[in-house]
């Protein structure tokens, strides 16, 4: 990851809390927590090699998997969330708000454009819409470790056809079968629990706000898909030995939370499972519109509390400190990619014009006259030369977010598939719940205004010229 300069002046962009859809703070009476990467900030470094290593084993000691794979190293930096694992073909794709796939990998072979346009055809119809079984999202922190499985595995096999004759999807079931397991048999909690501070981030001012808003005097709850145990290990090193205090209600083991009927074990304030009937009687709330609830998975969390109970939201998204980093260290080089997209689409316009010029002549005089001819031949390099260009330092912003996956919240220049999902579903985001202590617990948040296309008419440059001429004359 490229460096973070200027930091400290930066600050007060990394620490906000961007506003999707009006929310009022005095309308909320209950705010919830999701744990895992909310509350508690996995350090990727070592929380995700610990998947990643123990998923390695189970596959070559238990499904027959060639023993190099042990050999390779996990690296973290290598997949982001919002990628799409396309399981049959072996790829690994990033689209944007229109599912045209922009980016390809197969395995860690990046797909050139013939071929990526080949198999994800952008004028095909049919095309499928990217869900179903053939497709795994990667849409949480805790996936990143099956796309590098997956790839790593998907190169071996490629180089090694004798030695793995199983399918791309029958070695991705593999790999999520083995991860999956890797969370349930202590793989990874017995070792976070030994040493938290090896795997967790401290939050230095988590407590403060948990304890801001408590004393503000909403309910408080947890309502976390982990087993209690893994809870308390958590919860213990974020916050501490108080923890269960700033909370009304917790909910561990909370997966079935959303089904249609299910029972649940409960010890004092402590529940396993539930329903969420009984979580709003609990918080005596009337309406789910009263709920905040604070989450970084934009399925489990997000999409579906807002959904299916109205719950408002706010997403956790760790990666956005990163992305505004980069972002304001390149506002110059920004500003010259918009620039270019202007004058490329004026000479396409001119480009259209000479074509349409000569054609009428040639169809008057049935000849070609060639002072028409030589400026649509100027006409065509200046657009080839301004295309190449544009994208080649379109190519170069995106490298400074991330080497192959580009900026998470774009592809090229349009919303990726992940920033649509996050305009969709969270009413509010930011990089970290501890943002919160800067505002007030009463704030009433305003969204900005949206913007279409012709709201920015304005804003191009040739069109602000002919407007300031016309005033002129
Ligand atoms: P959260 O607190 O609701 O974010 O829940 C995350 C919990 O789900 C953690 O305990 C994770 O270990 C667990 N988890 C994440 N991925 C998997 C998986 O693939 N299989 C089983 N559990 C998982
Ligand atoms: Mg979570």
């Amino acid at each position: 990851m490229p460096s973070l300069v200027n930091q400290s002046s930066n600050k007060r962009y990394l620490g906000q809390v961007f506003c999707n859809r009006n929310l009022n703070m005095q309308k909320i009476s209950a705010i919830g927590f999701d744990m895992d990467y909310t509350l508690s900030e996995y350090i990727p470094e070592s929380f995700e090699t610990l998947a990643y290593e123990g998923a390695v084993q189970k596959l070559v000691t238990h499904l027959g998997y060639p023993p190099e794979l042990l050999e390779i190293p996990y690296d973290h930096t290598k997949f982001v969330r919002g990628l799409v694992i396309d399981k049959p073909r072996g790829n690994i794709i990033k689209m944007d708000r229109h599912k045209y796939v922009k980016i390809a990998y197969h395995g860690s072979r990046k797909l050139t454009e013939v071929e990526r346009k080949a198999v994800y055809d952008p004028n095909n119809t049919t095309w499928d819409s990217f869900t179903g079984s053939g497709y795994a999202v990667v849409d949480t922190l805790f996936s990143l470790p099956d796309a590098f499985l997956f790839s790593a595995i998907v190169d071996f096999k490629d180089s090694n056809p004798d030695r793995l004759s199983k399918s791309y999807e029958e070695i991705f079931k593999d790999v999520r079968t083995s991860v999956d397991l890797c969370h349930r048999d202590g793989v990874i909690k017995d070792k976070v629990a030994l040493d938290p501070g090896k795997y967790i981030h401290k939050d230095e001012h988590l407590k403060e706000t948990l304890d801001m808003w408590r004393e503000s005097g909403r309910k408080m709850f947890l309502l976390t898909n982990s087993l209690y145990d893994f809870t308390k290990v958590v919860m213990n090193f974020v916050y501490g030995p108080a923890w269960q205090d700033v909370f009304d209600i917790i909910i561990v083991g909370a997966c079935p939370m959303f089904g249609e009927a299910s029972s649940y074990l409960e010890e004092g304030k402590t529940f396993q499972g539930g329903h969420w009937k009984h979580l709003h009687n609990l918080l005596g709330v009337s309406s789910g519109s009263r709920i905040l609830y604070v989450g970084d998975h934009m399925y489990s969390d997000i999409l579906r509390s807002k959904r299916q109970l109205g719950w408002r939201t706010m997403l956790v998204i760790p990666e956005l400190e990163h992305q505004i980093n980069v972002m304001l260290e390149q506002t110059g080089h920004f500003e010259k990619l918009e620039e270019l997209r202007c004058i490329r689409d004026e000479l396409d316009g001119w480009v259209n014009t000479l074509e349409q010029a000569a054609a009428d002549i040639e169809r008057k005089q049935g000849n070609d006259t060639p002072t028409e001819e030589d400026e649509l031949e100027e006409a065509w390099a200046e657009q080839k030369r301004i295309r190449a260009m544009l994208r080649e330092e379109t190519k170069a912003y995106h490298k400074k977010f991330h080497p192959q996956w580009g900026q998470l919240f774009k592809t090229g220049y349009q919303n990726s598939r992940f920033a649509l999902q996050v305009e969709n579903y969270a009413c509010l985001y930011s990089s970290r719940v501890s943002n919160f202590r800067h505002l007030s617990v009463e704030m009433n948040f305003r969204c900005m205004s949206d913007v279409m296309p012709h709201d920015r008419i304005s804003e191009n440059p040739v069109t602000r010229f002919l407007l300031r001429r016309g005033r002129d004359n």
